[in-house]
């Protein structure tokens, strides 16, 4: 059986940047990545970005290792291949393949996976879901000839995957079962700034619908909602939010939406951690188990990981955020920009100038928030994060668009 000193399972950024660290620590132990993808890291971000997919750059940008690094730094890439149980107390990890990995210290960067809804007619050609390199170049070649398209969900991917369409002339439809696009991240009044960019950039909005089925047949395709409305397309493209791939490690570990693990990212097994999308952790600065799905946040994780899996005891503390731009707005997400019981918004918005600013306060306290047109927030929202500063007798400010949020610093 194969001995491993450090085994990670999935090779994105939090996976590959783990063994990056790792390497850097230790010189001689041990190290392989095993994913079930193709390919050496490469940016998933740019997968639904314009430079890539309207061709402004060499697609070969989105390779982010050269093919000679992981021999290079001594990490054996076991790619094409999947891990499908996991035994604890043998410290065994089993392959698809039926090989038996034997592991000292194991990190799980499994990610996610695009979430598929349950609709007839999903699995036709020509049907998109956006996660993979092979997704990217399907979408690509399928807009080439494209005159017509439904995007279905109306949030971060729906978004993104609308504007690139919309650049490339293609009539676009945009369905989702919520009230308001992008919700429940974005608040009633953010979510119509989006709804107006959208519509005004050729759009047409399908919101609080569903699908029944999507039908393919010599006419072309058709997406027909549950009210009867049919729309005739050429391409579909889904974005209706991920899962995480972990019913395997069920039995092995503590999970919930994702793999459970306390601040320094160790699982509830000894010698296993978790880091990126799949990774449900305890976070020490909004005192909350959170799980985020964002490039940042897995990268620090991978570094953070490593750190913990040679030896070096490390919290993970970091505030962190992503931003996207389509339809002449910029949309960011600070911290955890999530809704929860114990958590109240605070909305600031001109909707006229097509800006706000959406704050989630637990105790007294930021711990996540949303931006349009507010880049320059981002900076002093996750410092206001970061400290911890209490906000609890500023509301009224924080709901003022006149009011500078430095002056709560
Ligand atoms: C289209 C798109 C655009 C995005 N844009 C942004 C953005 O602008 N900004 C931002 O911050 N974030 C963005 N994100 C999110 C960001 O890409 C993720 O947060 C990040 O890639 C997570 O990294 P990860 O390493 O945790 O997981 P992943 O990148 O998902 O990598 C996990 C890997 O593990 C593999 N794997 C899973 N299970 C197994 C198994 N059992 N055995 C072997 N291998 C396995 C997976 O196939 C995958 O290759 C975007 C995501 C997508 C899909």
């Amino acid at each position: 059986m194969k001995e491993i000193k450090y085994l990670i399972i999935g090779g994105g950024i939090a996976g590959t940047t783990a063994a990056d660290t790792i390497r850097k620590n230790d010189a001689d132990g041990s190290v392989a990545i095993v994913s079930d993808e193709l390919h050496r890291l490469y940016s998933r971000i740019m997968i639904s970005k314009p430079s890539v997919f309207l061709e402004k750059v060499p697609f070969e940008q989105i390779w982010l290792k050269e093919e000679g690094w992981y021999k290079e730094n001594n990490i054996e890439f076991l790619s094409g291949k999947k891990a499908v149980s996991l035994d604890t107390k043998e410290k065994i990890v089993r392959l698809d393949d039926e090989e038996e990995i034997k592991y000292e210290k194991l990190l799980l960067a499994i990610g996610a996976c695009a979430r598929r809804l349950p609709v007839p007619g999903v699995e036709k050609k020509g049907i998109f879901h956006v996660r993979i390199l092979e997704d990217a170049k399907d979408i690509m070649e399928a807009s080439k000839s494209a005159k017509k398209a439904v995007v279905v969900g109306g949030s971060f991917i729906g978004f993104e995957m609308a504007d690139l369409l919309r650049q490339k002339d293609i009539d676009v439809s945009m369905v989702f079962n919520t009230e308001n696009c992008w919700e429940p991240a974005l608040d009633k009044a953010s979510s119509k700034i989006v709804e107006g960019v959208l519509e005004k950039g050729g759009v047409k909005i399908y919101g609080g619908q569903e699908i029944k089925e999507i039908l393919d047949g010599d006419k072309g395709k058709k997406v027909v909602l549950k009210d009867g409305t049919e729309l005739k397309c050429d391409m579909v493209v889904f974005g209706v939010g991920v899962s995480c791939p972990h019913d395997w490690l069920k039995k092995a570990l503590d999970v919930k939406r994702g793999i459970l693990t306390n601040e320094y990212l160790e699982a509830s097994a000894s010698d296993v951690w978790a880091a990126g999308d799949s990774c449900e952790f305890k976070d020490t600065i909004i005192d909350d188990v959170i799980i985020l799905g964002t490039w940042i946040n897995a990268q620090e994780q991978g570094r953070t990981a490593g750190l913990n899996m040679v030896g070096q005891k490390q919290a993970y503390k970091n505030v962190t955020f992503y931003t996207t731009r389509g339809f002449d707005i910029a949309v960011a997400f600070v911290g955890d920009a999530s809704q929860a019981d114990d958590r109240e918004r605070v909305v600031r918005v001109d909707a006229e100038k097509k800006i706000s600013v959406q704050f989630f306060v637990k105790n007294g306290r930021i711990v996540g928030a949303t931006t349009i047109n507010r880049v320059p927030d981002v900076q002093v929202i996750t410092k206001l994060i970061e400290k911890q500063i209490d906000i609890s007798d500023k509301m009224e400010e924080l709901a003022d668009p006149s009011f500078e949020l430095k002056k709560l610093l």
